[in-house]
């Protein structure tokens, strides 16, 4: 073996919880750490460690990824009540990649890994369809209530200095009992996510379609639509026609149609809730969790590359027993491969990159050549191969001896 691969710019790692805690260490001493001086700087961000610290780590996780550019993080517990008993909390601590957001002020992109042999619940999609799901306002931050018969229900808007600028009538409730609630979102979040959505599919060089409801919402799915419009116009056409790729702005249910009847290949963007939804049936649609990738990035450039999934907590309480686990490490493999490459990218360090790639595909010839992780058994089917489940790490084992093939090819 030849020397390792030396890099510039320390990655900021961000450590997680439970069973994929477990396999962030065997990600590296079995894939990175034989091949790559491998260079981070390191924050736990385990929940014990965002305990101890008032979750200041998570914080500091962030203003390093916004300093260096690129991070990668392993899936952390979001704390509810029963892992504030079982952890022993001081507070329940709110999601780590909801402050990672906030303080990236990014957009998460999801993208499946594709493996010949795991064929999509719809057929026709051969190539990943990225989903850009835009994480700020609308129902999520939405205020609601329940009126009663005879109510009047009003849409009010002051300005600074308290005068009633404009009031509507949304409804009079006089024959029933009902339902309101009032959502807004910012031109400022908004145009973030639209620089994101341009600026990621100029990095991957695909299609971008976005998609809002403004036939129905004049006013504001249109100021989305509107915004995209402006930013794309002034910002982005030229460089998108260089690049020979489309920005496409569509209704929601003409994109729902366009985007089965596709063969992938499209990076989607949707609004909160068409996102939360759509990510989770192109998820499913394309085989299993374990498959599904997520990087951050947020409008001035920086990158946080994760797996969509969580914690695996079920694996890790039989890990915990001594019992062999079956976890698929293949999303979180390429959480460390995107950071890699990004940086290699960054520092001009070709070799990096291509360790990344490398390590991809060997990734995923494992699965193609039959050994795999038992949640994708049931997936599974080629000519002439008979899928072998492996334990967590033998599928390590099985990647890392394809991966020195191919770096000594
Ligand atoms: P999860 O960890 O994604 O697991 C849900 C189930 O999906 C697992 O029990 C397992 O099914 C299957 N699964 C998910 N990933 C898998 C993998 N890599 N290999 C094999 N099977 C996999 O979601 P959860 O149980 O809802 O959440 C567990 C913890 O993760 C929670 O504390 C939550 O807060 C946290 N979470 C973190 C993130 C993040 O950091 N990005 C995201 C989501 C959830 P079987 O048990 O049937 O094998
Ligand atoms: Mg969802």
């Amino acid at each position: 073996m030849s020397k390792k691969i030396v890099m510039k710019t320390p990655l900021v790692e961000m450590d997680g919880d439970e069973m994929t805690r477990v396999l962030w260490q065997w990600i590296k001493e079995d894939l990175i750490l034989p091949y790559v001086d491998l260079k981070t700087e390191y924050y736990d961000l385990g929940l014990v460690e965002r305990d101890k610290t008032d979750d200041q780590v998570t914080v500091a996780a962030a203003e390093a990824n916004k300093k260096y550019g690129v991070g990668v993080k392993c899936a952390t517990i979001t704390p509810n009540a029963q892992r504030v008993e079982e952890y022993k909390l001081k507070q329940m601590w709110k999601s780590p990649n909801g402050t990672i957001r906030r303080i990236l002020d990014g957009t998460v992109f999801r993208a499946p890994i594709l493996a010949k042999g795991i064929t999509p619940y719809i057929p026709g999609w051969k190539k990943p369809i990225v989903l850009a799901r835009h994480a700020y306002g609308d129902v999520y931050s939405g205020v609601e209530m329940r009126t009663a018969k005879g109510d009047k229900a009003f849409l009010v808007v002051e300005d600074a200095e308290g005068n009633v600028k404009e009031k509507l009538l949304v409804q009079d409730f006089k024959n029933s009992d009902g339902i309101v609630q009032a959502v807004h979102n910012l031109d400022a979040s908004i145009r973030s996510f639209a620089r994101s959505c341009f600026n990621y599919a100029l990095d991957v060089k695909m299609p971008l379609w976005f998609a809002t409801k403004d036939t129905i919402s004049k006013k504001y799915d249109h100021r989305f639509k509107d915004i995209f419009a402006e930013i794309f116009e002034t910002e982005y056409k030229e460089k998108f026609a260089a690049a020979g790729i489309e920005y496409m702005y569509t209704l929601i249910d003409d994109a729902v149609a366009r985007v089965v009847r596709s063969e992938g290949g499209i990076l989607w963007a949707c609004k909160n809730y068409d996102g939360d939804v759509m990510s989770d049936m192109v998820a499913t649609a394309y085989g299993s969790l374990g498959l599904m990738s997520s990087v951050l990035v947020s409008p001035e450039g920086n990158y946080e590359f994760e797996a969509a999934h969580g914690t695996v907590t079920r694996h890790y309480y039989k890990h915990l027993k001594g019992e062999e686990t079956s976890t698929n490490s293949v999303a979180t493999i390429f959480a460390w491969t995107g950071a890699l490459a990004k940086r290699g990218e960054l520092d001009h360090i070709p070799e990096l990159t291509a360790f990344a790639k490398k390590l991809e595909s060997a990734t995923v010839r494992t699965i193609e050549e039959g050994e795999m992780t038992g949640d994708l058994i049931p997936l599974f089917s080629a000519e002439g191969v008979t899928p072998k489940k492996l334990t967590s790490r033998e599928f390590l084992k099985a990647v890392a001896r394809r991966l020195e093939e191919e770096m000594n090819a």
